[in-house]
């Protein structure tokens, strides 16, 4: 059996040793998710809302343990981690809420009646990457759950632990067995087995572009559902009009929180021609004050990269030739620490403008006007998120209009909610998480017509 050691970013340090899940043991899983199914979808509507509703409960009673636990495998802010754990709690409270209100229709029919169901598919893969390990698990498995669908969660190899205690945790709620299981193991092992296993009939994947693709043409074999969640090189366009103050003192939040690997990260800052010298000195004092260090220490802000590779691909961006505009802090010794970093690139085709970095690192450039600023948003392979900073209502709906992007924030960086559709344009991604229709991406509409 091959096995894994959990590292700590901060420390370096071993935090324990993890087997991993082969190609035998995810078929015996998978072929059990299969078996649950058959009971899963039968449990009645207030029953599974019900065991949906004690896993939140689970979840809350353990929430600072699995904060703990995130602190410790992936570097996260012990603020982030908690909000994190809490988010699958109230992913769960959310989904809880769908099976009883997966409502079909009835349409007009002449010589008797129509009506539609939403039907689950059965076992779902949902394949999760190493940057939100807790929250990008339940955007998948709440409402996966909830319509039906029985659960088979490969984590990332870097961060197991969190995914590995909420399936503990399901089971001490009373899910059935088989209904939810996590595996640790290898993409190119567990991860390929949902994409290849013809019993696994949807793949829910988050991580790399370059991965994601890989993925939907492996579907594309058994015309396999899927739902990707890519990468991202946001904007955050500020305006000459806007509060430069506020634009200012919160953009370094909106690209370097969990160490800018978020794939929602404003890794672009396009700023108004006119106030862009301006604007780069109030940035500074706030790229400076950004607190870096301990991540288990209540007043950080930005932790560790996830590893040491990781951090060399995203120092390698910086190249003798870039012009780093400053620089904020990072403590001495162990960890995979990067400082946060503003650049200033000036060819559009400056891989710093296009390719997604995934670290603290951020370009800002210059445009003219509206047109300008939509025209220098898109010009980008990802449409996943971006803010607007400005005060003319107008503008902001013009310009919101405009962007080719899934998820956009005015006079704010906040993307997420629970309750609100997630997902990306273009090759950030392909379908959407979350908000209320969430359920029916697990989900297939059947039409059933009875004569009179
Ligand atoms: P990745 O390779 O796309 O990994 C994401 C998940 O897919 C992991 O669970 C991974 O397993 C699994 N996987 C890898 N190869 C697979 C395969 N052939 N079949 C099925 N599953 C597979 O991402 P990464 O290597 O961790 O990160 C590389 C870059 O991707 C980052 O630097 C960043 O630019 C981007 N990224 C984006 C996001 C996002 O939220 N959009 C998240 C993570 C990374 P293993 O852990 O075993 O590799
Ligand atoms: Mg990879």
């Amino acid at each position: 059996m091959t096995t894994t050691q959990v590292v700590n970013p901060a420390t370096e340090q071993v935090v324990t040793t993890l087997e991993l899940v082969g190609a035998d043991e995810t078929d015996a899983a998978i072929e059990r998710a299969q078996r649950a199914a058959v009971g899963w979808r039968e449990v009645a509507p207030g029953d599974r809302a019900r065991l949906l509703r004690r896993f939140a409960e689970a979840v809350d009673a353990n929430l600072e343990q699995l904060a703990q636990l995130e602190v410790a495998n992936a570097g996260h802010t012990i603020g982030n981690a908690r909000w994190e754990a809490g988010n699958v709690r109230d992913v769960l409270h959310f989904a809880a809420g769908i099976p009883e209100r997966l409502l079909g229709s009835q349409i007009p029919v002449a010589g008797g009646v129509d009506i539609t169901f939403h039907e689950p598919l059965g076992v779902v893969g949902v394949i999760v990457p190493w940057n939100f390990p807790m929250p990008i698990a339940a955007w998948g498995f709440g409402p996966a759950l909830a319509a039906g669908n029985t659960v088979v969660l490969k984590p990332a190899e870097l961060t197991p632990l969190t995914a590995v205690r909420l399936g503990e945790l399901a089971l001490e709620a009373g899910l059935p067995d088989g209904v939810f299981q996590v595996l640790p193991g290898k993409g190119a092992v567990v991860g390929q087995r949902f994409v290849t296993h013809p019993a696994v009939r949807k793949v829910v994947f988050t991580g790399s572009t370059e991965v994601g693709k890989e993925i939907m043409a492996g579907c594309a074999r058994q015309v396999k559902r899927v739902t990707l969640e890519l990468g991202g090189k946001s904007a955050n366009i500020v305006f000459a009009d806007a509060d430069l103050e506020r634009a200012a003192a919160t953009a370094p939040y909106g690209v370097f929180d969990n160490a800018g690997q978020d794939c929602c990260a404003r890794s672009r800052i396009l700023v108004q021609r006119s106030v862009f010298d301006r604007f780069l000195e109030l940035l500074e004092p706030a790229v400076r004050g950004v607190r870096v260090g301990d991540p288990a220490d209540e007043a950080t802000e930005m932790g560790p990269l996830i590893s040491a590779s990781h951090r060399a691909r995203v120092a390698s961006f910086i190249e003798p030739s870039t012009k780093v505009a400053f620089t904020g802090s990072q403590p001495d010794g162990p960890g995979f620490w990067y400082p946060p970093t503003v650049v200033l690139p000036e060819a559009p085709s400056d891989r710093l403008l296009t390719e997604e970095v995934f670290g603290p690192v951020v370009a800002v450039v210059a445009f003219e006007d509206e047109a300008d600023a939509i025209r220098i948003a898109n010009d980008t392979e990802y449409g996943l998120s971006g803010s607007i900073w400005t005060n003319d209502v107008g503008r902001a709906l013009r310009v919101s209009r405009g962007v080719e992007a899934g998820n956009l924030s005015v006079n704010s960086h906040s993307s997420v909610r629970y309750w609100t559709p997630f997902g990306g344009f273009k090759q950030s991604g392909l379908g959407r998480e979350l908000g209320p229709d969430a359920a029916l991406a697990f989900t297939e509409t059947k039409n059933v017509f009875i004569a009179n």
